[in-house]
């Protein structure tokens, strides 16, 4: 059984204008998305700034409630639950976020802010929470003296690792990474992305992990999710989005990414254009703007997301599995 199944999920924004503030559209941020992800494995979710990665993220953990679809995580309704119910199953899931530094009180000692959460959930006080966050601390690789210390005395990679012990505490299953190591140093990403990969194996960790590189994910996913104006475009295994990529906005966006492997084929693919606005996508496949493969179907008809073999989905009517049919048809 997976761990995290979604299904159908959307989160529509309300735009208001006028005078009267009426609602005159719908920014659809997600837009209906399927994911599953089983226990102690990486979702990598990739995209642009503004496909509505972090929204998903967000949705997942109802932090923003969808506005429709179904959530099951560990065997239950997650859109179904409310109140204490809904409290106690999130804590199994956890966020971290690309800047910890503010969410953590500046006038706050680490130590408490570490376990300030298993205080307000009544999960431990006294020497009890004590040592649990000693114990997450020295998980996360700080040291005990850490714990009297306050933010400001820690370098950015320290921070995220006070960020990840703070999440570890309520020992989740799922953690929400939301760009976790963007606003770090090339060499401490690394770090942290080894300290995340450590912690999966001890702990059976699952993450969904959301970048806007491609490179950053790849050597802590299992499976690979990229995203585009709302929707999934192509989903499949770590290694076959990087070895046999087909979309064509996947093959750019590795396009993009430097390649250090000299046997891997690589014909750069310039994207045209910006996003458009999700306030306005473009009708059918809504990257056919951007696309250097476009047919006329792309600009009419929306492409659905089709399995093909190993699990590997394609949303595209030329590069998908469907692409073959759509021949037979014209
Ligand atoms: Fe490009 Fe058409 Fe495929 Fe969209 S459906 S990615 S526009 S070829």
């Amino acid at each position: 059984m997976a761990l995290l199944e979604v299904r159908n999920l959307s989160k529509y924004f309300p735009v208001r204008a006028g005078l009267f503030s009426r609602v005159s559209g719908m920014l659809r941020a997600v837009d209906g998305v399927d994911l599953s992800l089983a226990e102690g494995k990486t979702l990598g979710l990739v995209g642009e700034s503004g496909c509505g990665k972090s929204t998903l993220g967000r949705s997942i953990l109802r932090l923003i409630e969808p506005t429709g679809g179904s959530i099951r995580f560990e065997g239950e309704d997650m859109m179904a639950l409310e109140g204490a119910a809904l409290r106690e199953k999130r804590r199994r899931m956890q966020i971290i976020f690309q800047d910890p530094y503010a969410s953590l009180n500046p006038r706050m000692r680490v130590g408490d802010i570490i376990g300030e959460g298993l205080e307000i959930h009544g999960l431990a006080s006294g020497t009890k929470k004590r040592d649990v966050v000693m114990e997450m601390l020295h998980k996360v690789g700080l040291r005990d003296e850490h714990f009297y210390r306050y933010p400001h005395e820690f370098s950015g990679g320290q921070r995220q690792r006070i960020g990840i012990a703070r999440a570890l505490v309520f020992r989740p299953s799922l953690i929400i990474a939301d760009e976790p190591v963007s606003a770090l140093d090339v060499s401490i990403q690394a770090q942290i992305l080894n300290l995340l990969f450590d912690l999966q194996r001890e702990m059976n960790l699952a993450f969904v992990f959301i970048s806007h590189d491609l490179r950053v994910v790849e050597h802590v996913s299992h499976r690979v999710a990229i995203m585009y104006l709302g929707k999934i475009v192509e989903i499949a295994d770590a290694e076959t989005i990087y070895r046999e990529p087909q979309h064509p906005y996947t093959r750019a966006l590795l396009s993009a990414v430097p390649v250090v492997d000299p046997s891997r084929k690589k014909t750069r693919v310039v994207l045209q254009g910006d996003v458009p606005s999700p306030l306005n996508p473009p009708p059918g496949c809504s990257f056919h703007p951007r696309c250097p493969d476009a047919i006329a179907e792309c600009s009419r008809i929306t492409p659905d997301l089709l399995a093909g073999a190993r699990g590997h989905a394609v949303a595209c009517h030329v590069h998908g599995p469907g692409a073959v049919q759509m021949g037979h048809a014209h």
